[in-house]
């Protein structure tokens, strides 16, 4: 079993309240083969909601209490985004995966990078907050660029 971002099997939890679909896991879902999850979702945030970007550290950084999840208005929704991951990481004890596919760029699923915390577009090497947890747990997680 593989665990899988909600948004990349069809389902619409992004920020925008829209999916970000991939035709392959989209099927590998309809074939019962991957658990969608959304930890934004199970952190209690609404759909749709203000997009967010990690900010003042890396999302190690963030689990530590030593940076945040800032809304563009500065709204801070650390806590939200930190208990969205350990939603995931508890589904992630459950079930075992064999492989965990996440949606690249996200502030909670992001794997190889984020965005840099200035709201402008700007990417950098970097995970989201969910992925980190989940790999210092010792879960592999790639992203679905890898798969498609
Ligand atoms: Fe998709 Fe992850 Fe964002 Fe949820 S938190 S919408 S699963 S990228």
């Amino acid at each position: 079993m593989k665990l899988v971002s909600a948004c990349l099997v069809g389902l619409c939890t992004n920020y925008r309240g829209e999916s970000c679909a991939v035709e392959s896991l989209q099927q590998a879902f309809a074939r019962g083969e991957v658990i969608p999850v959304c930890p934004e979702q199970l952190g209690g945030l609404p759909t749709p909601r203000p997009p967010v970007e990690i900010i003042g550290g890396t999302a190690d950084d963030v689990l530590e209490g030593q940076a945040h999840v800032l809304q563009k208005d500065g709204t801070d929704v650390t806590d939200a985004f930190v208990r969205g991951a350990q939603e995931v990481l508890k589904l992630a004890r459950l079930v075992q995966p064999e492989l965990i596919i996440f949606k690249e760029n996200s502030p909670s699923c992001g794997v190889n990078y984020t965005y840099d915390g200035t709201h402008s577009g700007r990417l950098v090497a970097g995970c989201g907050i969910t992925t980190a947890l989940l790999q210092k747990n010792g879960f592999k997680v790639i992203s679905e660029k890898e798969v498609t």
